[in-house]
């Protein structure tokens, strides 16, 4: 199917907000940015969105350029038939072969009030029109085709067939957001679902190298680089991780490990967000997915930071997870192997349930705040551009 004008819905709560001039005007810079390269001749909001295009554009082209789209609930390819009812009549009666199956209904949403046909007048017309046309019968509970029609201001439109748009709501609506990324399956997900909800993110990775090898930051960047996707160049900062990891398995009980190192993560990535103005950040943890990731731990973790520390995937289960890694395209990716800056010195048998008082404790030979700000002064900070779309 070759289109030449999307149509893009929203969710109907965003319609009541009180930036809604703000709200499209980011929504409408997302679109374009996502769409270029396509010959996109314009991006209007009569009611709802019009992306107009040149020329006829394939439409999985399209499709997967807005699946990068937060902020539209339905997107409609759709065709211009004209201004008037004639011309509408006459549209529909050169492209009958679209009306598919044995059955038939039209819908008619009409944002043009100065219209003189009302949406039943419009409905029953054309039903009647395409049903002695076609010889096919009216189903209005369950139709093999819907023909849509939307009476707008700037014109008709008409189309056979509605998708699912990315939902959520516009990158730069929300404020922004430092993500910490590994390379593993649940990060990725967590940085989506926080674009999602409209925020910006940054991304900052804690890697091992030259104690292991750089596999983890090469993976990282790739990663980023289908996230800057969603909201276009991103900085993705990296902290070299194992001179510390060396001194915590000097100097600290083996079991604790992997909880004073996500400390010490935090505590590095609360002091690189405050600098930039990032106002939370976010993990990939989810509630007893894995044995660090008790309740007990969690809070032992989040005792060192000042700022919300938000965790999308609590409450999905790891199919969830990976349904979605799967759709955005990052899973292939995260599944290659990699050495994880926690692999190394990872400990036999980490504490399942420990206390911020008992990480206190072990933390005492160790200087963390000097350790925060040494790891915070290392860090290399790069832009990475969004992957180029293949057509
Ligand atoms: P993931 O699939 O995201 O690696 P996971 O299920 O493997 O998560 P953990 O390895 O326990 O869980 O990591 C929990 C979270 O801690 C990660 O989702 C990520 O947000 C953060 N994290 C872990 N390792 C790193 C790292 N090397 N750099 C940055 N963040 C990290
Ligand atoms: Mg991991």
């Amino acid at each position: 199917m070759e289109v030449r004008y999307v149509l893009g819905t929203f969710h109907e709560i965003i319609l009541k907000g009180h930036n809604r001039g703000f709200f499209e005007r980011t929504l409408v810079a997302n679109l374009r940015r996502a769409l270029e390269g396509l010959p996109l001749a314009s991006v209007t909001i009569p009611s709802r969105v019009v992306m107009a295009f040149h020329h006829e554009v394939p439409w999985p082209q399209i499709q997967a350029r807005l699946a990068t789209v937060f902020g539209l609930a339905g997107l409609i390819p759709a065709a211009r038939a004209g201004e008037s009812y004639e011309a509408l009549e006459q549209f529909v009666s050169a492209h009958l072969d679209w009306v598919v199956g044995e059955s038939f209904a039209v819908r008619c949403k009409r944002s043009n009030k100065r219209f003189p046909l009302t949406s039943e007048d419009i409905q029953r017309r054309l039903g009647a029109f395409i049903r002695h046309q076609t010889g096919k019968r009216v189903d209005l509970t369950n139709p093999a085709t819907t023909v849509r029609v939307y009476v707008q201001t700037d014109g008709i439109y008409v189309s056979f067939n509605e998708y699912r748009g990315a939902g959520g709501l516009p990158v730069g609506t929300s404020g922004k957001a430092l993500v910490l990324l590994s390379g593993g399956i649940d990060s990725p997900v967590a940085a989506l679902l926080t674009l999602k909800r409209g925020a910006k993110v940054g991304l900052v990775h804690f890697h091992s190298a030259p104690f292991t090898s750089e596999a983890s930051i090469r993976k990282v960047v790739e990663l980023a680089r289908i996230l800057a996707r969603y909201q276009g160049q991103l900085r993705l900062t990296l902290v070299p991780f194992g001179e510390f990891q060396q001194e915590v398995a000097r100097l600290t009980p083996e079991r604790l490990r992997v909880v004073l190192y996500r400390r010490m993560m935090l505590r590095v990535a609360e002091r690189i967000a405050r600098k930039s103005r990032f106002l939370a950040l976010v993990t990939g943890e989810s509630l007893n997915q894995v044995s660090s990731q008790t309740l007990e731990n969690l809070a032992a973790i989040d005792r060192v930071a000042h700022m919300p520390v938000l965790r999308p995937l609590v409450g999905m289960d790891k199919q969830e997870i990976i349904d979605l890694a799967v759709r955005a395209g990052t899973f292939d990716l995260s599944i290659l192997p990699h050495q994880d800056c926690c692999s190394f010195l990872q400990p036999l048998h980490p504490a399942t349930r420990t206390t911020a008082k008992a990480c206190e404790a072990a933390e005492q030979p160790l200087e963390v705040d000097r350790w925060a700000r040494y790891l915070q002064r290392q860090a290399t900070h790069q832009l990475i551009q969004p992957l180029p779309w293949e057509n």
